[in-house]
């Protein structure tokens, strides 16, 4: 096989759909988020982020930042080894402290992404328990699915957010199997949020087991930043929550949280939780400090309401499709690969404004949208230099708007 011919066949193909990924090189400017420089063809120029996961600006707080200088210093730079052998640093057990504390249960696990928590989660507890079925929603994360695929568990996917499916296809399955429905609160590409209650009561009904990833809203809801099970106060109704340390938080590492004795067991059978380097002590300091920040206080929390509101009040003056949801995500639906990535490449190159496309087969085809993400740091001028940029886009792309 002409393998480098194969290769390049492949991606010809991606890139004719519309559907090659291409990074933007940025830097981002601490002191001065969203701001960040922008390394393209032309050469460096700064640029506004507009889609970043770090939902609050976390990753510039002093107090993250001086946690993070304190332990570097004090510790040195990596883990020196697996959590097992070596790897164990206090800085971790504290972190994990946190974390059980963070959303009410008796421990937590650190995982080096959340991508690995998920995917060690629960490839871990649907290998481990014996005839465990996996409930799954259909818009699951790719984290959750390959984990459950890696598992071999059996895997029954439900509709949507839809609870009468949950229950149809539950109430299907042999009474005596034990179950586990694993499902997201917030789903970042649509920002829609699951029936969490109506899961619990379907999984106590039938005596299952809830997986819950609150990745895209831990810090960000609930009095404490615990998410959206602490907002509904459902936490103590969820068996395993999942987490990042990534999005919200500011700076990197997953986990979960759950009972003592769950918590050791995947600790004790999760193969990506123990042939693996622990992440770096400052790490943790870093994302210590910035959960106990955000339990104590609401101001960023508040603040990004108040930038999502504005930003939709604005794009609905001048009937920009943004797809309505109770997140603070802000699907603008484009509908088109190409006009997608094209009005991405426009707002980068011409007004500095670095909204990333997103296609196929991250969201379905005929979905394609840019997804903004305003935070804190968002300033009014930012607001309206970006909606005056779209609004000139969309005219030039011939593109629909809503009738006000
Ligand atoms: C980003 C994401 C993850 C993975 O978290 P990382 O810390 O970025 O690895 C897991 N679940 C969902 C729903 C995500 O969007």
């Amino acid at each position: 096989m002409n393998f480098e011919a194969y290769f390049e066949n492949e991606l010809t193909k991606l890139k004719e759909e519309g559907n090659y990924r291409v990074f933007a090189d940025i830097e981002r400017e601490k002191g001065a988020f969203p701001k960040a420089v922008f390394h393209g063809p032309d050469g460096q120029k700064p640029v506004k982020v507009w889609c970043s996961n770090d939902y609050l600006g976390m990753g510039q707080h002093p107090k993250v930042l001086a946690a993070m200088h304190e332990v570097l210093d004090s510790c040195g730079a990596g883990a020196g080894g697996t959590r097992n052998i070596s790897g164990t640093n206090h800085h971790h057990v504290l972190l994990e402290q946190e974390l059980a504390s963070l959303h009410n249960k008796e421990a937590a696990l650190l995982f080096t992404s959340g991508y690995v928590s998920n995917w060690a989660g629960l490839g871990t507890l649907g290998a481990r328990i014996p005839g465990l079925i996996i409930l799954s929603d259909a818009l699951n994360h790719a984290s959750m699915i390959e984990g459950i695929r890696h598992s071999r568990a059996k895997c029954v996917v439900f509709r949507h957010n839809d609870p009468h499916d949950l229950r149809e296809k539950i109430a299907a399955l042999d009474p005596a199997a034990p179950k586990m429905i694993a499902f997201e609160s917030v789903y970042s590409m649509d920002g829609d949020i699951a029936p969490i209650r109506e899961f619990c009561d379907i999984a106590d009904e039938y005596g299952a087991m809830t997986y819950l990833d609150e990745v895209h809203a831990v810090g960000l809801y609930g009095d404490h930043g615990g998410g959206i099970a602490e907002r509904e106060g459902l936490m103590d109704r969820i068996t395993v929550i999942e987490g990042t340390l990534g999005k919200a938080f500011g700076v990197v590492g997953g986990y979960i949280a759950a009972s003592t004795a769950l918590v050791d067991f995947v600790r004790s059978f999760a193969s990506g939780f123990i042939f693996t380097t622990a992440l770096p002590p400052h790490i943790a300091a870093g994302a210590r400090a910035s959960i106990q920040h955000l339990k104590q206080s609401n101001w960023e929390r508040m603040r990004q309401r108040d930038r999502v509101e504005k930003v939709r009040i604005r794009l609905r003056e001048i009937g920009i499709p943004a797809m309505e949801n109770p997140s603070h995500i802000v699907p603008v639906m484009v509908g088109d690969p190409v006009k997608c990535k094209m009005i991405s490449d426009w707002l980068m190159e011409r007004n500095g404004i670095y909204v990333q496309p997103i296609n196929y087969p991250t969201v379905p085809r005929g979905t394609e949208r840019l997804r903004i993400t305003p935070s804190p740091v968002h300033t009014d001028q930012d607001i309206d230099d970006l909606v005056e940029a779209l609004s000139e886009l969309w005219s030039h792309c011939a593109l629909a708007r809503a009738v006000a």
